[in-house]
């Protein structure tokens, strides 16, 4: 089976009203004529509404950026998943490492909320990655490996999405070389289903996109800053076309 290219945005705790629309605006104008890739953009929690309305009848998905791994009750400030299915949300990240070192989120609440996900009927984009002092002693595969087994002890990773998130990467405009990313990226893809879509994310902008994604096991990206910029997103989306 063949697998599905997808460039997804991680818009993080950015936007307005008036920010958001001009950006999904531009965002659905420019992915208009792309056939090839999917292409979502992850909005907070607020603005899932907006995104939901403003993407109608495009070709641009949505989804939010966390969830609670419970499914209702006294929890305050927390969001259920039968919550977003109730808007239409396609994806929800899961585990990013902005959860896992800010809030403390840990790998069982990753797997808890992936397959919370997957049982309401919409796509888990997982993401692991290593510190870099974890890659400096040399256990990403190690690392990494334990963040996804944790969710493969209860879940099958059918209809779900993989992001491979170097921590060291992520919002520090280092980004992983394509040659260490693709060595990461073909270790995950023995553990999970062959046609698993797997995205790299870290810094990935319009200049270094091409060369990430042209790598064999890579199959598009999570976007953090640049998914902010709609010009630079829609040429992420470009690069990522097959
Ligand atoms: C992210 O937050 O998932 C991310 C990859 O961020 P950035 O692209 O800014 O590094």
């Amino acid at each position: 089976m063949k697998r599905n290219r997808l460039v997804a945005g991680n818009w993080k705790m950015h936007g307005s009203l008036a920010a958001n629309r001009k950006l999904l605006d531009a965002i659905v104008a420019g992915a208009a004529g792309l056939g090839g890739v999917e292409c979502a953009v992850c909005a907070p929690f607020p603005y899932l509404a907006q995104a939901a309305e403003c993407l109608r009848g495009s070709k641009v998905a949505w989804g939010a950026q966390n969830m609670s791994e419970h499914l209702e009750g006294a929890y305050t400030g927390e969001v259920a998943v039968s919550m977003l299915k109730d808007f239409g949300c396609r994806y929800v990240i899961v585990g990013h490492s902005e959860r896992r070192q800010l809030y403390g989120e840990t790998d069982a609440q990753a797997a808890a909320k992936f397959a919370a996900v997957k049982a309401a009927g919409m796509t888990p984009i997982l993401c692991v990655g290593e510190t870099l002092q974890e890659r400096d002693s040399g256990r990403t595969e190690e690392v990494v490996g334990r963040q996804l087994d944790r969710v493969l002890e209860k879940n099958s990773f059918e209809k779900a999405v993989l992001a491979y998130e170097p921590v060291w990467a992520i919002g520090t405009g280092r980004n992983a070389t394509p040659e260490q990313a693709q060595a990461v990226h073909a270790f995950l893809r023995k553990r999970v289903a062959a046609e698993t879509t797997i995205l790299y994310g870290g810094s990935v902008k319009p200049q270094n996109a091409a060369a990430l994604f042209a790598m064999p096991d890579i199959d598009g990206g999570l976007i953090g800053g640049a998914s902010l910029v709609a010009k630079d997103f829609i040429d992420i989306v470009k690069a990522a076309k097959t």
